[in-house]
């Protein structure tokens, strides 16, 4: 897994491996402000498909689609003004998976990925690229590596996403993770992309003795998000 630089500098096609930052060090928040407004510029969604589709298109390597991918959705999270209400509300029973956008071709999804306080994943794996880019609140990833014996055992230091960071997956450069809201008392709300209808793949969740159990994750939403109203949302001025 990797780290993508913050990108509100110019994209420089750089990846850079990730910095594994000791998360009990990390101070936390007092409390996280959700935004308020009435009217979310969801127009800044709507750029970040059009573009992500047309860099998609062009099917780049996965290390350029990545670099290029994260730098769009870091610019995209570098704003808390666009995401609608009704796809960042919390479950007190379980971390929500909110459809966005999925591509005609299936060849991306867009989700947001809203924790509850306390909440986590198990340990699991996604079979496709993907990027993270952290929008509110902060999250925890902690990598898995396989053992000889065929366990799944931590791979360095778990690390903190904070707003505006961007994170990367993929089988190529680290697929399996378990990650968790790093506010006991928040919720958090990361943006994530991957290369496929992510509610539609077959992958995994592991126990660490290896186990897999195979599972198709869905979404928690039946509408999506209008984002095509130019009269309703018209691009924002920053
Ligand atoms: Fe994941």
């Amino acid at each position: 897994m990797q780290k993508i630089p913050h990108t509100s500098a110019p994209d420089t096609g750089a990846i850079q491996r990730m910095n594994a930052l000791p998360t009990a060090a990390l101070p936390q928040p007092a409390s996280c402000a959700t935004p308020t407004s009435a009217a979310p510029h969801t127009a800044r969604l709507r750029h970040f498909v059009q573009q992500l589709a047309a860099l998609v298109e062009s099917t780049p390597p996965e290390p350029e689609l990545l670099a290029r991918g994260g730098a769009l959705l870091g610019a995209l999270v570098a704003h808390d003004d666009w995401l609608p209400a009704a796809f960042a509300q919390p479950n007190p029973d379980r971390y929500q998976q909110y459809l966005l956008h999925a591509d005609a071709l299936g060849r991306f999804s867009v989700v947001s990925f809203v924790w509850g306080p306390g909440q986590a994943t198990p340990i699991h794996d996604h079979t496709v690229w993907g990027l993270i880019g952290m929008l509110r609140g902060a999250e925890d990833s902690q990598a898995f590596a396989r053992t000889a014996d065929g366990r799944w055992a931590p791979e360095g230091a778990p690390h903190r996403l904070r707003p505006g960071d961007v994170d990367a997956v993929s089988p190529t450069i680290g697929d399996v993770h378990r990650v968790s809201n790093a506010w006991e008392g928040q919720t958090s709300i990361s943006i994530h992309v991957y290369g496929a209808n992510i509610g539609a793949v077959q992958r995994s969740v592991y126990l660490e003795d290896g186990t897999a159990k195979p599972f198709i994750s869905g979404y928690s939403n039946a509408t999506l998000p209008n984002i095509w109203d130019l009269s309703r949302n018209p691009a924002p001025s920053a």
